[in-house]
């Protein structure tokens, strides 16, 4: 549908533009119903940009992964014009966008993340494989968060699309899956973090590195029957606790292993 343009002179309201977009994959979710899944066309605001309009749609930028104006790499600062046709395609789906220019040219290697306040299980399991990962359920203020992100190059874990959103996160991702388990295996799968997994290399409780110990060097902090069963000790120089491979750990190698074997399967 076009809008009918009227020849006013000086009446900036009827400067408008319309685009036509198509959203992809999982893109979708952020979209009024009837605008998932196919093409549909929209007036755009005089000089809005791609990213204005992504988001003005209800997608956080951060979601992006790449976009095709009238098939061409563009970024986010892209002026629309009348008749474009927008495909914004989602972040970390590189499969077949890798040979296109992408949004972002900085990828972040060695993945490290920031948790939002409600994403506190996710985080202990992202731990647990070995990456860094910030949570603090004092988070309570998004400005913090932020803050913290744009500091440390940490991606932003969260539900909440107005917080990626904010202009200053550059690396984001909105966590779709409900429950802790299920929301691992959607980021390791779109993050493709099978395979710089190092599991139980961090602490659980303070995010610290593990460091192997001499059973003797603990042996007077070790249970009666942790004396006598277990051989092989690691240990966190901030809180000084003592992790070694006893039932809790077996139970979290055997939700970590369906996690890691799973993620052929990818996002959600
Ligand atoms: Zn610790």
């Amino acid at each position: 549908m076009r809008v009918f343009r009227t020849p006013l002179n000086g009446d900036n309201s009827r400067h408008m533009v319309t685009a036509t977009f198509r959203f992809y994959e999982e893109l979708n979710d952020f979209l009024a119903p009837a605008r998932r899944k196919q093409e549909f066309t929209v007036p755009c605001a005089r000089a809005a940009t791609t990213k204005h309009m992504i988001e003005a749609l209800g997608v956080p930028h951060t979601e992006v992964e790449l976009i095709l104006v009238n098939g061409e790499s563009a970024d986010f600062s892209r002026l629309l014009q009348d008749g474009d046709r927008v495909a914004v395609y989602p972040r970390f789906e590189a499969l077949d966008v890798t040979p296109l220019l992408r949004v972002r040219d900085y990828p972040l290697r060695n993945p490290r993340f920031v948790a939002d306040s409600h994403l506190g299980g996710l985080a202990h399991m992202l731990r647990m494989l070995g990456f860094d990962t910030l949570y603090d359920n004092h988070f309570h203020d998004d400005e913090e968060i932020v803050a913290i992100a744009e500091r440390d190059g940490r991606i932003v874990l969260t539900r909440d699309r107005e917080l990626l959103k904010r202009r200053a996160v550059t690396h984001g991702c909105y966590v779709h899956a409900m429950k802790s388990e299920e929301q691992l295996r959607e980021i390791v799968g779109r993050l493709d973090l099978a395979r710089s997994a190092r599991p139980f290399t961090l602490c659980l409780h303070c995010n610290a590195p593990l460091h192997e110990v001499d059973k003797a060097s603990v042996f007077d902090r070790l249970p009666p029957k942790v004396q006598v069963h277990y051989d092989h000790f690691s240990t966190c120089d901030v809180c000084g606790r003592v992790y070694w491979e006893g039932s809790h750990w077996r139970n979290m190698r055997r939700v970590l292993d369906g996690v890691l074997s799973n993620d052929e399967a990818g996002g959600t």
